[in-house]
């Protein structure tokens, strides 16, 4: 492990809180380290209190913030002297401690302190750093895991059985550090947790937090435990299959969810292995992937089986709270399957992906494990304690309403710009994960975040459609919403002088693709938990055609009708189709500056009349045609289906 500290780059940081804020970024950078706001650090301050009294204060890591780009806001500011008063407590519920540490702190604004405050509180040194590094937790993950750590860092370390995050684990590392730190102890080693190390700096913290699990690394290589073999394996996908999951783990879930296939080679090879079923069912590797993940994987497909288990046990654990019980969301998060490989489940794109990158590191430290003698994670008990645990219950609840379509799948044609990309936009802005497709290759860096996927599409090629298909179903699970909106507008042209080749590929663009993304997408729109939708972007031309466009209007028209047709289709499956008809709609790339003021002129108009040449005289924009794309396949029009809307202003023609 290499250490990333160095003085040049430190010298940008001149206080001591700064200085924590750089050895935390450094701490955050390896993911092997502190994955996804794992880990947490700490330096103690002395300050000035406004009555001119000095005070010391935790400066810790608060909640939301991710180690690796965390700023000195992200540190949370709690008067340490309470926090060691309340160390000496016989007990204290986690959420009264949540409480004490919210209202002990100096400034109202800073974010809740992380629930392993006080044990920061407790360790007696200035800087702390704890992560939950990969190389320490395989060995601790191990029968004889307490006898290799003593072995590796001897008096050097600390070394505390396991026992679950929250204010009794601060209570019993503050009693048990006491009785066994001498002057050499530099680190402490929560088993089947992580590490803790200290210093009077920052650098010397960190120094010592980078040597510690080198150790930890160098003792797994010299057993032979280190390098792990993958071999590359190639899945054939298999779309129903992943359609039909997505269907029953958001039925039990009570939710939509993305289901998302790895393409991590690690990940495939390892849910080909024959022992599968021994090894990946033991534990997660420490108590802060549980909360993320969520117990174990579930083995093959059949969701119903997993969810019977699951109650069962549920059942068996009377120790829980109503609240807890009442909040019992038996899907899984995960699945390891010979045929689909590993699929990471969540309520968003985003934390499907976390379930699979820390699910990569489990297999990295399951495996050596095995290698080093047989690896051995926390009990049954210890795993329903965290997941139901009353302060990761308080965050569930206090998520309040998620965007109206969390965990659905939208995929809009035409999505690199105009019309398209605003609907992309707007699909995004209310929760959705989108494809957009498009023939311009800029879709695919359009966005960089877990909940869009750009792909580059030439419609006019039924195989490209069908794979963008087969590709957002191997992404995202499945396919919620369709907005049709790619098409072309080709030069004006008169019927008498109008090639049958021009004709056809204005139809092939504008109607043959649409009834194959229509077709291809139908066993998703069927299976869409909250069932599917369909919008249609028409035209104005549909019900108020003009000369010199019949390729277009008669394409768009046939379109509509399509959606017609469609509605009466699959309406007994719960799926809505409708159209708009847009109209006017100017901030598209085919209106350039000179286009606009040469068709003014044409109307004896000024550009500004000519953009609002309508019944109310308002300028339309391709957010205003988004907007309602996206309303559409939302709660008002849940009734609505073998619709028309004209966004037009209002046009005396159509009206
Ligand atoms: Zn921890």
């Amino acid at each position: 492990m290499q250490n990333l500290w160095t003085d040049k780059e430190a010298q940008n940081y001149k206080t001591e809180l700064e200085l924590r804020v750089y050895s935390s970024r450094l701490l955050g950078r390896d993911p092997s380290l502190v994955l996804h706001g794992g880990g947490n650090t700490s330096v103690k301050i002395t300050k000035k209190n406004l009555l001119g009294q000095d005070e010391p204060i935790l400066y810790v890591k608060g909640s939301g913030w991710d180690l690796v780009s965390i700023d000195a806001p992200g540190f949370a500011p709690v008067r340490l002297n309470h926090l060691l008063e309340l160390a000496r407590l016989e007990q204290l519920s986690d959420p009264q401690m949540v409480n004490e540490l919210k209202t002990h702190m100096t400034n109202a604004s800073a974010p809740t302190p992380s629930v392993e405050a006080i044990l920061h509180a407790t360790l007696p040194f200035k800087y702390v750093d704890h992560s939950h590094a990969d190389a320490v937790v395989t060995i601790t993950n191990t029968a004889e895991g307490k006898k290799r750590i003593e072995e590796i860092y001897g008096e050097r370390a600390v070394i505390i059985d396991y026992i679950m995050p929250g204010f009794d684990l601060a209570r019993l590392c503050a009693k048990q550090f006491a009785e066994q730190a001498t002057d050499k102890t530099e680190a402490m080693i929560l088993l089947n947790h992580g590490i803790f190390t200290f210093g009077d700096t920052a650098k010397q913290s960190y120094d010592r937090h980078i040597e510690f699990v080198s150790m930890a690394e160098h003792y797994l290589q010299q057993q032979n435990a280190w390098d792990i073999k993958y071999t590359e394996v190639s899945l054939v996908s298999d779309s129903a299959n992943i359609i039909q999951l997505r269907k029953d783990i958001s039925v039990a879930a009570g939710f939509p969810v993305i289901v998302k296939t790895s393409d991590n080679q690690k990940l495939k090879s390892f849910s080909q292995r024959d022992d599968l079923a021994r090894i990946s069912q033991q534990g997660p590797a420490t108590p802060d992937h549980v909360i993320r993940t969520k117990q174990l994987p579930m083995l093959g497909t059949d969701v119903t089986n997993y969810v019977k288990n699951y109650k069962k046990y549920f059942k068996t654990n009377a120790a829980l709270s109503k609240d807890s019980k009442s909040m019992l969301d038996p899907a899984p998060r995960m699945l390891l399957d010979n045929k689909l490989g590993f699929i990471a489940i969540g309520k968003t794109a985003k934390d499907a992906n976390i379930v699979e990158d820390i699910y990569e590191h489990t297999v990295d430290i399951i495996l050596r494990a095995e290698t080093l003698g047989g690896y051995k994670a926390l009990g049954d008990k210890d795993i329903f304690d965290m997941e139901y645990w009353d302060l990761e219950q308080a965050k569930l609840k206090k998520g309040g309403s998620a965007p109206e379509f969390t965990g659905e799948i939208a995929l809009v044609t035409g999505g690199a710009s105009g019309i398209g990309k605003a609907c992309v936009d707007a699909l995004l802005a209310k929760g959705a994960a989108v494809v957009a497709v498009d023939i311009n290759p800029a879709i695919s860096d359009l966005y960089n975040r877990p909940d869009y996927l750009g792909l580059v599409c030439d419609v006019a090629d039924e195989q490209q459609i069908i794979n963008a298909i087969d590709q957002t179903i191997h992404h995202f699970g499945g396919l919620d919403m369709l907005v049709l909106n790619a098409g072309m507008f080709p030069l004006s042209c008169k019927i008498a002088e109008l090639s049958t080749e021009d004709w056809r590929k204005v139809m092939q663009v504008n109607l043959d693709s649409n009834l194959i993304f229509m077709r291809e997408a139908h066993t998703a729109l069927q299976h869409a938990p909250n069932g599917g939708r369909v919008v249609m972007i028409g035209s104005k031309n549909v019900l108020a055609p003009g000369p010199g466009a019949i390729a277009y209007s008669a394409s768009k028209a046939a379109l509509t009708q399509m959606g017609r047709v469609a509605a009466l289709e699959w309406g007994g499956e719960n799926i809505r189709i409708n159209t708009l008809h847009p109209d006017a709609i100017f901030d598209t790339a085919i209106w350039t500056d000179e286009v606009l003021q040469a068709r003014a002129k044409n109307y004896n108009m000024s550009v500004e009349e000519y953009k609002r040449k309508n019944i109310l005289k308002t300028e339309l924009k391709s957010s205003d045609v988004a907007d309602l794309a996206a309303a559409m396949c939302g709660k008002l029009f849940a009734k609505t289906t073998g619709a028309q809307l004209p966004v037009d202003g209002g046009n005396d023609r159509v009206i």
